[in-house]
């Protein structure tokens, strides 16, 4: 079977990886020059709204989806009418606008931090009447990894902060004082069948990911698996879906979804019994759902920027590296290394000795 991917980025490459086992071909779309996934199938290297390009790409597939969550709607309705586009164009349409995000969450009764759409400066100035400060504005659409970002403290920095993402609809925020950041990863199968991963604390730093650690048995599984539960049927998604939240106050304020898989899950590939790649890809495929427990503690630690020297990070016991092919650059995903162990405290252990090593080569 012939899958179709859009975009070829390490997500990309992580599904192609995955796929190899089940006998699967991949054939990835992506303009971009430095395309980490192209050595794990064939390549088209082409812009999304190139109709040839893209008419080729489906012609020699069975089943298309994306890794990208930045593909154009209405290049995810040219593939879609021509070969079955999982999960549906919907799911990005929503994932790619923070605004229709938080109306969805609103709908589906999941609580989310105060908002208010941002259009003009005047508009601004009301929004922070209205929310008050700390408050983050934010771009609707194309933000990542803390891109199109900003904090706003006092009443000072508005204007700074409009002369820089002014000129796109904005999105203001509460800024939430948050306790943790919670992840949940759904799985749903082309022919029914739903799966959560265990929630997964995030810590971020500039915006980025820098750790993710599953937690087994988290009081908040339940509240999680429900609000994400809620989406995905409400999209009648088919895939991994990532959800993510604040804890405040011991509960979940929903922040956003990514309708893909996701670099919160990548300690699945060592630390699950099936990993979220190879479960995207049994959903789209239409084969049953692989067990998504946890086979013991374990943590992923991204390499930002450059990654450590392999020799170091190997002689750390139960550690596993995995690079992505790219140029190093500030703030660059490069690679990540997940370490697992039999006890929490072998883990921690593990786990400074990783990041150490890590923040040393970061740049
Ligand atoms: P996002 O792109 O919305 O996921 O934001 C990236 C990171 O910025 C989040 O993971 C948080 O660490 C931080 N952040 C975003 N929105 C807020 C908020 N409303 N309150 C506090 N921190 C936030």
């Amino acid at each position: 079977m012939k899958i179709g991917i859009l975009g070829a980025g390490q997500l990309g490459r992580m599904l192609g990886l995955a796929g190899y086992p089940l006998d699967l071909d991949f054939v990835f779309l992506d303009p971009a020059t430095e395309a980490c996934a192209a050595p794990l199938g064939e390549h088209i290297y082409a812009p999304y709204d190139d109709e040839h390009a893209l008419a080729e790409f489906c012609r020699q597939i069975d089943v298309a989806t994306y890794e990208f969550e930045n593909v154009p709607a209405r290049t995810a309705e040219f593939v879609a009418a021509r070969v079955p586009l999982l999960p549906a164009p919907v799911a990005l349409t929503v994932g790619q606008d923070r605004l229709s995000e938080k109306t969805l969450f609103d709908s589906l009764k999941i609580p989310v931090p105060r908002y208010m759409p941002v259009a003009t400066r005047e508009a601004l100035d009301v929004a922070v009447r209205v929310i008050g400060l700390p408050a983050v504005l934010k771009t609707r659409r194309l933000g990542y990894d803390g891109k199109g970002q900003a904090v706003l403290r006092t009443a000072q920095d508005l204007d700074a902060a409009w002369a820089r993402l002014g000129q796109q609809p904005l999105i203001l925020e509460a800024f939430v004082p948050f306790e943790r950041e919670l992840s949940c990863l759904a799985v749903r199968g082309k022919r029914g069948g739903l799966a959560f991963y265990p929630v997964v604390e995030n810590v971020h730093r500039d915006g980025i990911l820098r750790v993710a650690t599953p937690r087994a048995d988290d009081p908040l599984q339940a509240e999680a698996e429900d609000y994400a539960r809620r989406v995905v049927e409400h999209l009648g998604y088919v895939g991994v879906l990532a959800f993510e939240f604040f804890v405040a106050g011991g509960h979940l304020l929903a922040n956003e979804i990514a309708p893909r898989v996701h670099n919160s899950g990548h300690w699945t590939i060592e630390g699950a019994e099936c990993s979220q790649f190879e479960n995207h890809l049994r959903a789209i495929t239409g084969l049953p759902l692989g067990s998504t427990a946890m086979r013991g503690p374990s943590a992923m630690v991204n390499y930002i920027g450059r990654a450590p020297a392999d020799a170091a990070v190997a002689a750390i016991a139960g550690v596993h590296i995995h690079h992505y092919g790219k140029t190093p650059k500030p703030q660059r995903k490069v690679g990540h290394a997940t370490v697992t162990a039999n006890t929490e405290s072998e883990l921690s252990g593990r786990l400074s000795r990783l990041q150490a090593l890590v923040l040393a080569a970061e740049q």
